[in-house]
């Protein structure tokens, strides 16, 4: 069972200024594909396994929304591991040997192999065979037994996976996926695409990653949603930002019941086993450029739980994150505290120690 529409559900946008017609329009452009007031338009899709939600502004707001859905096309051909043919496919089909990597692979594979030594390995991209025995690569969902998480564990190790210029590969019996990386990655790879064709401002939406592009067409920030983990429906807060990554990483987003127990599908590489840290969800802000970075980092603090996390963070710093926990905290890192509104009634509001 899919958790609750799940997916799709994180960061939405808020607050646009006439936001009805803009749904509206985005509605009938869905349709039409073509732009349906001047300067504004809007695309939706599915990719990378997930709604994406694309809005621009500007003259050539129309070419440059087509072109980044063919970059994101282009992508995920490239970085899905359940495409026979991807980059990804190949390392994990030629396990035990180096095979050679396009420029963007190798880029998420330093960022991935940087997260994960930064994190004692709790980003793991290497835990895929636990994805999978669990059911979240095909949504053939299943407990696995003991003995099975035993048996696969052995194979998760992000020391062992090899990045030597433009090769790279894993020792035999491993296998990784990118499920927790590529979407920050093409937040950015499709902002560029934005900037190419002279887009400052516009909203890129991968399933709430969300890569917000200069400010709103009238010079104000642009106002993200941080979706409330304990309803369906509904915001935590709203985060005001301008040209940056708003990341969530959540046990809400994807998940499956049985015997009414809940299993999300953010695995501990350490227990193999969905993780039991405490919080409910993460958000990582991060400049544009370090989308793969908070995409990776939101995963990482998720397992780590709020006080490694915040320990991560003021060790290595680069962004800003808002921790949700299964009690009912919102903490908050300092450099984010004044870009915080409408905090959810329910919520323990506190702003973490500096560094
Ligand atoms: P995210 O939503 O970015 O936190 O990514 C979650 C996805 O990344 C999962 O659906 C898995 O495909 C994969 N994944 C699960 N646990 C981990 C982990 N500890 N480290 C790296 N990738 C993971
Ligand atoms: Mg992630």
């Amino acid at each position: 069972m899919e958790g609750g529409g799940g997916r799709g559900r994180r960061g939405k946008l808020m607050g646009h200024p006439n936001r009805a017609a803009v749904f509206a329009c985005l509605f009938a452009c869905f349709f039409s594909l073509t732009a349906c007031a001047p300067g504004i338009t809007g695309r939706q899709g599915f990719a990378m396994d997930t709604v994406v939600s694309l809005t621009a502004y500007g003259k050539d707001a129309a070419a440059a929304m087509d072109a980044a859905l063919a970059e994101l096309a282009a992508l995920e051909a490239r970085l899905s591991v359940t495409r026979g043919d991807s980059e990804v496919a190949k390392i994990n089909e030629n396990a035990g040997e180096l095979v050679s990597v396009s420029p963007q692979l190798q880029s998420i594979l330093e960022t991935s192999l940087t997260v994960s030594r930064q994190s004692g390995g709790a980003f793991d991209i290497s835990v895929y065979p636990l994805v999978k025995a669990w059911g979240f690569t095909t949504e053939t969902y299943r407990v696995p037994e003991a003995e099975e998480i035993a048996e696969l564990l052995p194979a998760v190790d992000y020391t062992k996976i090899r990045l030597e210029g433009q090769s790279a590969g894993v020792a035999a019996g491993m296998a990784i996926d990118l499920g927790a990386v590529a979407k920050g990655y093409a937040g950015d790879a499709l902002a560029e695409v934005y900037a190419a064709h002279g887009v400052r401002s516009g909203i890129i939406n991968l399933g709430g990653n969300v890569r917000a592009v200069g400010e709103k067409p009238g010079g104000q920030p642009w106002r993200i949603a941080i979706q409330d983990p304990y309803k369906d429906a509904g915001n935590a807060c709203i985060l005001e930002v301008r040209d940056a990554n708003v990341i969530t990483s959540g046990a809400y987003q994807r998940y499956f019941e049985r015997d009414g127990v809940r299993y999300h599908h953010i695995i501990d590489p350490g227990s193999g086993r969905p993780s039991d840290s405490g919080l409910a969800s993460v958000t990582i802000v991060a400049a544009g450029g370090a989308g793969a970075m908070a995409d990776a980092t939101a995963t990482a603090l998720f397992v780590m739980g709020l006080d490694d996390g915040l320990a991560y963070w003021r060790n290595y710093g680069g962004f800003e994150a808002v921790l949700i926990t299964e009690d009912g905290a919102m903490v908050v890192t300092p450099g984010i505290a004044d870009q915080i509104r409408d905090v959810a009634a329910g919520f323990r509001y506190s702003v973490a120690d500096g560094k």
